[in-house]
C-alpha cells in the first residue's frame, strides 16, 4: 500500500541554511533568543530553534496556500528560523502573524546580521533612510512634561492637547497628514513589547488594521541624554519598536520606546495612497526621536541629533 506524502517538511539542508542565515538567532526582531547552546556532553550541543513554515506543510495548517507547488511549500524561501516559543506562538494566532510579517522577520534578521558583520555598509533599512532627503524644512519640538523631543516639519499647524502629553502637526494643506508625539506613564505594561501588543489590539478592535512590519530600530532612534555636572551623557541603544500598519484608510509609521516606565510615541499618518511620497519625511522624523529626561528638557535644543554626533 502506497503511503501518501501529507506534510512537505524541509529538508536537513534547507534547516540549515535558514539556521545559518541568522546566525541561529530567532529571528522574530522582538525576541531575538539564541536558539543553540552547550550541553552537559562535551561533544554535543542542545537546539532549541525551528525551521518554521511561514506557509503551513500540509492542508488544514496555519497559514496554509494551496497555490504552492510542493517543491516550492519545502523551499527555503518558505521557512523562517525562530526559537521553539516563537515558532508556537505564530501558529496561535493567523491573524496576528500573517506570512507578510513573518517575510519581513525573517529580510530584517538577515539584513540586520549582515550589517552587524561589516558584510553591507551599515544596516540596509536604516541606511537607505537617513540619506534621503527631505523637502521639508524641519524644527525640533520639545516637550517639557516628559522630557522628549522630535524633528517635524516647520510650516504644519501645530495643535497641543491641554494636558501637555504631546503635540500634533498637520500637513497645512490636508489635516489627514499629521506627525504626532506623545509621552506616558506605562502603568497598564511591564515591557514594551506588551504595550506594542495592546496598542495593536485596540486598533484590531477599532475596525479595519492591517500590520505591514514590526522592526526593531534601536540602533538608530533612541538616546537618552543626562547632565553630569557640565558634561552630557549620551546613552544609545535604547530598545524601539517601529510599527507600520494600515487602520481604516491611512497608513501609519509609528515608533515606540519605553524607558524607566515611561514610553514615548512618535506616530505619522497619511492617506494610504499617499504613503510612498511621505515615507521619508516619517522616517526621519520618528529616528529623530530623543528622551532627554525631565532635567535635561529645558536646553534640550541645543543637543546634537545622533546623525550630528556621528559627523
Ligand atoms: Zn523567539
Amino acid at each position: 500500500m502506497a503511503i501518501e506524502r501529507t506534510r512537505d517538511d524541509f529538508p536537513a539542508k534547507i534547516k540549515r541554511a535558514l539556521a545559518y542565515r541568522v546566525s541561529l538567532q530567532c529571528s522574530n526582531p522582538l525576541c531575538k533568543l539564541p536558539t543553540a547552546a552547550a550541553h552537559s556532553a562535551p561533544d554535543e550541543f542542545n537546539c532549541t530553534g525551528e525551521a518554521a513554515h511561514i506557509t503551513a506543510a500540509s492542508p488544514g495548517g496555519p497559514r496554509y496556500d494551496p497555490t504552492l507547488s510542493q517543491t516550492e511549500r519545502c523551499s527555503a524561501s518558505n521557512g523562517i528560523w525562530l526559537c521553539r516559543s516563537c515558532a508556537r506562538i505564530i501558529d496561535t494566532d493567523e491573524g496576528r502573524f500573517p506570512p507578510s510579517l513573518l517575510r519581513c522577520w525573517k529580510q530584517e534578521a538577515e539584513a540586520s546580521l549582515l550589517a552587524t558583520l561589516k558584510l553591507t555598509p551599515e544596516s540596509p533599512v536604516v541606511q537607505s533612510d537617513f540619506t534621503l532627503e527631505t523637502p521639508f524644512e524641519l524644527h525640533r519640538e520639545v516637550n517639557i512634561r516628559f522630557g522628549f523631543s522630535f524633528l517635524v516639519p516647520e510650516h504644519w499647524n501645530r495643535w497641543n492637547p491641554q494636558n501637555g502629553d504631546g503635540a500634533k502637526f498637520a500637513h497645512p494643506d490636508d489635516e489627514e497628514i499629521e506627525i504626532r508625539g506623545w509621552g506616558g506613564y506605562g502603568i497598564l505594561h511591564d515591557t514594551l513589547e506588551s504595550s506594542v501588543e495592546w496598542y495593536m489590539d485596540v486598533l484590531r478592535k477599532d475596525g479595519y488594521f492591517e500590520l505591514i512590519s514590526l522592526s526593531d530600530v534601536t540602533r538608530s532612534v533612541c538616546n537618552i541624554v543626562e547632565s553630569d555636572e557640565d558634561k552630557e551623557l549620551v546613552q544609545q541603544g535604547i530598545k524601539a519598536v517601529r510599527m507600520v500598519y494600515r487602520s481604516g484608510k491611512c497608513s501609519y509609521l509609528h515608533v515606540k520606546t519605553r524607558v524607566s516606565g515611561t514610553e514615548f510615541d512618535v506616530r505619522c499618518q497619511v492617506p494610504s495612497e499617499r504613503y510612498a511620497e511621505f515615507r521619508s519625511l516619517f522616517v526621519h522624523s520618528t529616528q529623530s526621536l530623543r528622551i532627554l529626561g525631565t532635567t535635561m528638557a529645558a536646553h534640550a535644543k541645543n543637543i546634537p541629533t545622533p546623525q550630528e554626533l556621528a559627523r
